[in-house]
C-alpha cells in the first residue's frame, strides 16, 4: 500500500502517519519530495491492520493499494495454470471440455436420454440441476434429493462426472455424495457464507459470475473459496444483465479475456444462459473458444419444447452433435485440445 500525504507536510505530520503505519503492523518507507511525500508500507495485509483506515487522517490525501485484493487467484501469485482435477479429467489451460445436460433433472427417462446423448457427442461431464434457484417461487424448483438420485444413476450408466448446483449449505452433504463438481449459480455467486462453507468440502467448484457482478467481484468470490484452501475453482461467465433485450443476458466475453489474463484458474463460458436462445449457441460457443475459454457448459434436453425450465435455450442431443462438429475447428484454431468422453 502507498500513502500519499497532503502537500508539503511538516516533519511532525510525516512522523504521525509513520507511527500509525507501525501501529497497524507495517514498516513505513518514506520518500520525501519537494512538494509531495509518499510512504510505502511493507507487511502482510492478510495478517495486519487495515491500512485504508489511514485515509481518515488529516495529513493523508490518498491511500493506494499496489497489490491486488484477489491475490491468491491472481496470476502474480500463481503464474502456472491451475488444472482442476475432476475424476481422471484435468480442466484448464491447453484443453477444452464441454459440460452438457439439461437445465433441470426432470425424470429418469429425461436425464438418462440427455446423459447418453451428450456422451455420444463428446461431452466430458453431465450437468443437471436438482435444486433450482428459480426467479419465481411458482416455477419448477427441481426434484431435490430425487433429482440427485437420478443423477447418480446417470453417472453409473455413462461414467460421466456430475456438475450440479448447490443453493444452500444445508444440502452440502447430500450433494457431495453425488456431485463431482459443485456449481454455484449466478444468484448465489456473492453468497459468501455459502462459498466459504462449500469451499471446505474440497470439491471442485464451478463458480458462475453474478447477474450484475463486476469481474473484480467475481474474482474476489473465487478468492473466498481459494482462501479456504480449495484451489479447485472453475470460473464461468454466464452473461450479465444489461439494457439489451434481444438476448436473455449479455455474454461478456471481455470478462473471459480479462479473467484469463488476471488469473491462472480455468475459465469456461455458458452460452445457454448467456444468450437464452438456442439459435445463438453455436456462434457464441465458437466465440468462447476463440477468446481463449477452457470449455463451455451448455444445456441439452431430449425434448426442449416440454422442458420444465429454460426451454428456449435448450437443444436436443442431435443438435448438440451438430454444434460440436461446428465448434471443433475453432477449438483447434485456438490451439486447444478438445477432450471427449
Ligand atoms: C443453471 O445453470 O441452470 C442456472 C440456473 O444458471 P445461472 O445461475 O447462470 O442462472
Ligand atoms: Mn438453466
Amino acid at each position: 500500500m502507498i500513502i500519499i500525504l497532503k502537500l508539503r507536510p511538516t516533519a511532525g505530520q510525516i512522523a504521525a502517519v509513520e507511527a500509525r503505519v507501525r501501529e497497524l503492523g507495517y514498516e513505513p518507507h518514506k520518500i520525501v519530495g519537494e512538494i509531495r511525500t509518499v510512504i510505502a508500507c511493507v507487511g502482510d495485509e492478510t495478517e495486519n491492520g487495515d491500512l485504508m483506515s489511514i485515509k481518515s487522517m488529516d495529513e493523508v490525501e490518498q491511500v493506494m493499494p499496489i497489490q491486488k485484493k484477489h491475490k491468491l487467484v491472481s496470476r502474480d501469485a500463481h503464474p502456472d495454470p491451475v488444472h482442476v482435477p475432476v475424476g481422471d479429467l484435468r480442466i484448464g489451460e491447453g484443453s477444452f471440455h464441454v459440460i452438457a445436460g439439461p437445465c433441470s433433472v426432470e425424470s429418469r427417462e429425461q436425464i438418462l436420454a440427455a446423459a447418453h446423448g451428450v456422451k455420444k457427442h463428446g461431452a466430458t461431464m453431465l450437468r443437471g440441476g436438482a435444486f433450482k434457484p428459480r426467479t419465481s417461487p411458482y416455477d419448477f424448483q427441481g426434484l431435490g434429493k430425487e433429482g440427485l438420485d437420478l443423477l447418480a444413476e446417470a453417472k453409473a450408466e455413462t461414467g460421466l462426472p456430475i456438475v450440479t448446483e448447490i443453493v444452500s449449505e444445508t444440502h452440502l452433504d447430500m450433494i457431495c455424495e453425488v456431485a463431482d463438481v459443485l456449481q454455484v449459480g449466478a444468484r448465489n455467486a456473492l453468497n459468501y457464507s455459502l462459498l466459504t462453507t462449500i469451499a471446505q468440502s474440497g470439491k471442485p467448484i464451478l463458480l458462475k459470475r453474478g447477474l450484475s457482478a463486476t469481474v473484480k467481484e467475481w474474482l474476489l468470490a473465487a478468492e473466498y473459496i481459494v482462501s479456504k484452501g480449495n484451489h479447485n475453482v472453475i470460473l464461468c461467465e454466464r452473461g450479465i444483465r444489461t439494457y439489451e433485450t434481444a438476448t436473455r443476458n449479455t455474454l461478456d466475453l471481455n470478462a473471459v479475456a480479462v479473467a484469463k489474463l488476471e488469473t491462472s484458474l480455468p475459465v469456461i463460458v455458458d452460452p445457454s444462459h448467456g444468450t437464452g436462445r438456442s439459435d445463438l449457441l453455436l456462434p457464441m460457443s465458437r466465440a468462447a473458444a476463440a477468446v481463449g475459454a477452457d470449455g463451455i457448459i451448455i444445456e441439452i434436453h431430449p425434448e426442449p419444447e416440454v422442458a420444465l425450465s429454460d426451454s428456449a435455450q435448450q437443444i436436443t442431443p442431435d443438435e448438440f452433435g451438430v454444434l460440436m462438429e461446428g465448434l471443433k475447428p475453432f477449438i483447434e484454431a485456438a490451439g486447444k485440445q478438445l477432450v471427449t468422453a
